[in-house]
C-alpha cells in the first residue's frame, strides 16, 4: 500500500480543536464526522466536552455536517439525533459506499469535503481513496475489539511520523 494513501491532510488532538482557522486553510465546505473516539465515548451518547458548541461554530461558518459511522444505525441514529445532525450509519469505511452516500446528500465535490475521525484505517484511508481531505484525531478511550485492536497496532509507527497540531 502507498504510505501517502494512510497520511491525514492535518492531525489535532480533538475535534473541538478544528478551528475555524483550519478550516479556512483547508478550503472544505463539508465535514464528515465519525461518531466513536470522535464526537463521543464508544457507545456512549453524551458527546463530548464542548462538540455542540463546536457543532454550533460549524453551522454559524455555514460548514454543512453529516455524521459518518461504521457502527450499526441502532447505536448512531440517536445520538446523530441528539445533536441535530443526519447520518449514515454502517458506512464500510475505508471503502467509498458510505462516503458516496453521506455526499449525495451534500452535493459537494470531493475535494471540498473534510473527514474527520481517529483512525488511520477507516477514516483517513477511505478520505483519501475518495479524494477527500481528512484531520486525524487523537484517540480519548479505548475501544475493545479484535479488528480495532488489530488496526490501532497498525497505526503505531504510522502516528510516529504523523505531527499534531497545536501539541
Ligand atoms: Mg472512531
Amino acid at each position: 500500500m502507498r504510505k501517502h494513501l494512510l497520511m491525514p491532510t492535518a492531525a489535532v488532538k480533538y475535534v473541538t480543536d478544528i478551528s475555524p482557522e483550519l478550516i479556512r486553510e483547508l478550503g472544505i465546505d463539508a465535514i464528515l464526522l465519525d461518531v466513536d473516539n470522535t464526537l463521543a465515548p464508544p457507545a456512549s451518547h453524551i458527546a463530548y466536552e464542548g462538540v455542540q458548541e463546536w457543532l454550533d461554530m460549524l453551522k454559524a461558518n455555514h460548514i454543512a455536517v453529516v455524521i459518518c459511522s461504521n457502527n450499526y444505525r441502532k447505536r448512531v441514529k440517536p445520538f446523530s439525533d441528539s445533536v441535530g445532525l443526519e447520518c449514515v450509519s454502517m458506512s464500510l469505511k475505508p471503502f467509498p459506499f458510505g462516503f458516496n452516500r453521506a455526499k449525495k446528500k451534500l452535493k459537494e465535490k470531493p475535494q471540498s469535503v473534510l473527514v474527520v475521525g481517529d483512525q488511520i484505517y477507516t477514516d483517513v484511508l477511505g478520505a483519501n481513496l475518495a479524494g477527500m481531505k481528512s484531520v486525524l484525531l487523537v484517540p480519548r478511550d479505548e475501544e475493545h475489539g479484535l479488528t480495532i485492536m488489530l488496526r490501532r497496532k497498525l497505526e503505531v509507527n504510522i502516528r510516529k511520523k504523523i505531527a499534531i497540531r497545536g501539541n
